[in-house]
């Protein structure tokens, strides 16, 4: 089983400077290949002559630089580009694969273990390929063999490492128990023994400064176009800029967190956990609900869901969309016909129970997902 181990990084100023030319040397490679594929797939459909594309290492003789930094990060650059083609051909309303931007304040590498060349130097240090060993903050014990490193730049400047490492892990005691889940609008989530857990606080809290913080740097940038001014020399603009990624990235991290925790306790609690695959395209297309469901964001919840339970040898069900969890009513089966998303709360025509609509519809996903486990019809 594979599992991530993420990692401050505390370069020095040359190591810095060695991770940021290593970004683009990643970024050139990935650039040169991809427009050389979209030029031999021109040519190909010209001529229909086959033209055989340069690997990263034949990029060398015309980009010496390239030479400087890890042969390996060049590497995995050429098979990130297959992952985005694949990618794009299984899913083409996902887009093209785009190039990769200089701009972008989000950079990263990766590269592999080849017999040592990553590894934890005293408990203070990451050896990586070509470098010295960078001070890391190793706030959690590695488990496992490494494979390989991603070396990434936040937004705010900050640099972390994300090291892949194969490991055991030991499956979970069973329970016994199963669980529906309805991700909700109102709430973070419904469950199926009543319960219902809430977006956080202090993320909601963040948001809404997020939010107020955004509006205020579209203001200055259009403060720095009327006066004629490039936003590069707006110093207000530039401070605010600054400090919207540095909320962004603390509500990244308040919302991880929170999705950490509430899988964890999912899997150590029930053996079965029944949740129902939404149509997010479909869902934040839809303007009034767009808001919320950012903020929930879900799919990257269910994401962590899922690969905690297989690491720890539990099962998540996914119940199909058409599945009409919110239309049937959890005492008597009756089909009570759709509902508003306004409608929170109704009374079955038929048994007359009176349901919180989330919670009804958890209860339906958990049986939904119970009779697809146990494949009874
Ligand atoms: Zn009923």
């Amino acid at each position: 089983m594979l599992k991530a181990f993420k990692y401050r990084l505390y370069p020095s100023d040359s190591q810095a400077d060695f991770f940021m030319r290593s970004f683009g040397c990643v970024r050139k490679v990935y650039n040169l290949m991809l427009n050389d594929r979209i030029e031999s797939y021109k040519k190909h459909r010209e001529t229909g002559e086959k033209i055989k594309l340069p690997t990263p290492a034949q990029y060398k003789n015309e980009f010496p630089f390239l030479k400087e930094v890890d042969s390996l990060a060049l590497c995995n650059a050429q098979l990130q580009l297959k992952a985005a083609y694949n990618h794009f051909f299984s899913h083409p309303s996902s887009g093209f694969p785009r190039w990769k931007s200089r701009k972008n304040p989000v950079q990263s590498y990766t590269t592999n273990n080849q017999n040592g060349t990553i590894a934890i130097v005293e408990g203070r240090y990451l050896k990586l390929p070509k470098m010295e060993p960078v001070r890391i903050k190793l706030h959690r014990q590695l488990q496992g063999l490494i494979k390989s490193a991603t070396i990434s730049r936040t937004a705010t400047g900050k640099y972390f490492v994300s090291i892949l490492c194969e490991t055991e892990v030991e499956a979970k005691k069973l329970t016994g128990s199963a669980i529906g889940m309805d991700l909700g609008v109102t709430s973070f989530a419904a469950f199926s023994d009543g319960t219902k857990v809430q977006n956080p606080k202090h993320l909601t809290k963040s948001s809404a400064r997020l939010s107020k913080a955004q509006r205020k740097l579209s203001r200055r940038a259009l403060q720095a176009k009327k006066e004629g001014r490039f936003l590069a020399d707006s110093r207000n603009y530039q401070k605010q800029r600054i400090l919207v990624a540095k909320l962004h990235e603390k509500i990244v991290n308040q919302r991880n967190d929170f999705h950490n925790k509430l899988s964890t306790y999912l899997v150590n609690n029930h053996d079965v956990i029944c949740v129902e695959t939404l149509n997010v395209k479909g869902l934040v297309r839809n303007h009034r609900l767009a808001g919320a469901l950012h903020d929930v964001s879900w799919s990257a919840f269910l994401s962590k869901l899922t690969y905690k339970a297989e690491w720890y040898g539990k099962q998540v069900i996914q119940v199909g969309r058409w599945f009409p969890s919110s239309q049937i009513c959890s005492s008597c089966g009756h089909w009570d016909g759709k509902k508003g998303l306004h409608i929170r709360e109704w009374s079955c025509l038929s048994c007359g129970a009176t349901h919180d609509r989330d919670v009804n519809a958890s209860v339906n996903i958990r049986a939904e997902g119970l009779r697809q486990f146990h494949g009874t019809a």
